[in-house]
């Protein structure tokens, strides 16, 4: 029997499209492999198989419109901390512990619409802070390529999945590197998209200026469809930008390395395991065997990044978090004789020690007398990352630099030590600051068999650019197999 969660994205297409196989047996192919895996990898914190079914089975009644459809059939796994109606959505937290959503984000009415199938709600960090998935009220999940290692954060469940081939595809945020970190932790393309390009009406807000929602995939096109799918103007988030979205996926192979110029910043990769920087050095080779022009650039203030971002997203988090208190939503505590101890025990309560650090540091940061000194000191910085990418693009279609310094770390190894997680994001921060799309793309293991990844950074709404760059790059390396 054909293993059908052995199957990317667009093979599941092209296969319905041949009528090979239905999106019956798809979908149980799907939780056949949640039910072996997801009981060690905690990926998955909500499975709904009877739903999966009768929307498979809908479709399976239409299966002579599956051209018609751009995601028909493809079973996804959204983040738990967007809504999907009467589903769950906890962000991680226990405060949003038995909370059902209302009503349905923005993307994932989109993706509905092209007819994808919702297969579950997966773990992440409590409320996206984090880089390891360990912050989850639910318990850590784990990396599929090595049960002691994590995936990657704060979107690991999103990344777990599609690396246990669970689904072909997932949908996370990055807010600081939480798609394109777990994506390099567990070898997939993950991309973060311009801010603006795709909606974030019903995803549960941590640092508004910098949220962003993004795919998962095994593959450089099916990372272009999903794209194209969830991008565009939604009058339900102000934010999002009347750009036209591109037909990406049907663009990709349009221009070819040697109309590409590569920026890369070599006092930006100072800190970067061995592993790592020598799968880096190879991709740029290959790439320039192919044609590319490498040049130089010169990235001065992203060293900034982790002190801008550490001001302006527990800022922010600490605005949006106001929210839970025990009275709207979820967790409420159980004793407390008047409402302000109604307030103060659920918060106390329901937040988990991460989320309390960050909205600590960022109410201090906005209070009376401190505003000038810090939130808007960090934006000035943040506009100044802002030229040096600016500059850099007047030189380069493309940034690189590895997505990460290294590979699946063990649980546990940098939870003592805030500075030292922090740190796994010191790539992927200075990319949300700006605004840019980045993608993450698989690059070859290291000596210990863990993926690598590679991070492409473009220009504003150049996702198409981008886009095709990582699908060259993939023509070179060869699609990374599932572990
Ligand atoms: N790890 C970073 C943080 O903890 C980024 C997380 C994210 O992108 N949501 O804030």
């Amino acid at each position: 029997m054909m293993e059908f969660n052995q199957l990317d994205m667009r093979s599941l297409l092209e296969g319905y499209q041949k009528k090979q196989f239905t999106v019956t047996e798809v979908v149980q192919a799907s939780l056949k492999a949640i039910d072996l895996k997801n009981p060690k990898l905690n990926a998955l914190l909500e499975v709904n198989a009877e739903k999966a079914l009768t929307r498979a089975r809908a479709l399976d009644a239409d299966i002579s419109k599956a051209s018609e459809k751009k995601l028909f059939g493809v079973p996804i796994a959204i983040k738990d901390n967007i809504l999907v109606k009467d589903w769950q959505c906890t962000a991680g937290s226990k405060i949003l512990e038995g909370y059902r959503a209302p009503y349905t984000a923005t993307t994932v009415q989109r993706l509905e619409a092209e007819g994808a199938v919702i297969i579950g709600k997966a773990n992440c960090d409590e409320f996206a802070m984090g880089s390891s998935n360990e912050t989850s009220h639910y318990g850590s999940c784990r990396n599929p390529w090595d049960l002691e290692r994590v995936p990657g954060g704060s979107s690991g469940g999103s990344a777990a999945a599609v690396a246990a081939g669970m689904c072909p595809a997932s949908l996370g945020t990055d807010t600081g590197g939480s798609i394109r970190q777990p994506a390099s932790l567990c070898g997939l393309v993950g991309l973060k998209p311009s801010y603006g390009r795709v909606s974030r009406y019903g995803v549960v807000s941590y640092a508004s200026s910098l949220d962003q929602v993004g795919p998962f995939s095994r593959t450089v096109w099916d990372c272009a469809r999903l794209l194209e799918v969830l991008s565009g103007a939604d009058k339900k988030d102000a934010t999002t930008s009347h750009l036209e979205v591109p037909p990406y996926a049907a663009r990709l192979q349009e221009s070819s390395l040697s109309q590409v110029t590569l920026g890369v910043a070599p006092q930006w990769l100072q800190g970067v395991d061995a592993d790592v920087k020598e799968a880096f050095d190879r991709s740029i080779e290959q790439m320039k065997k192919e044609g590319a022009k490498i040049v130089e650039i010169d990235l001065p203030r992203t060293r900034y990044s982790l002190s801008v971002y550490y001001l302006i997203a527990p800022s922010e988090a600490s605005s949006n978090l106001a929210r839970y208190d025990g009275v709207h939503y979820g967790f409420r505590a159980k004793e407390f004789k008047d409402s302000e101890q109604l307030y103060n025990r659920s918060r106390g309560q329901g937040f988990g020690k991460e989320v309390k650090l960050r909205i600590m540091l960022g109410t201090y940061a906005l209070s009376a007398g401190y505003y000038d000194a810090f939130y808007l000191k960090a934006n000035q910085v943040r506009r100044l990352i802002q030229q040096d990418f600016e500059a850099a693009f007047q030189k380069c279609d493309a940034v690189l630099v590895p997505t990460s310094p290294s590979t699946a770390f063990k649980l546990g190894e940098k939870t003592d030590d805030p500075l030292k997680m922090y740190l796994s994001d010191i790539f992927t921060l200075p990319v949300n600051l700006a605004g840019l799309p980045g993608v993450s793309v698989p690059c070859g293991l290291d000596k210990k068999n863990l993926p690598i990844g590679l991070q492409l950074i473009g220009r504003p709404f150049e996702e198409l650019k981008l886009l095709q760059i990582a699908q060259a790059h993939e023509k070179i390396q060869g699609v990374l197999r599932l572990p």
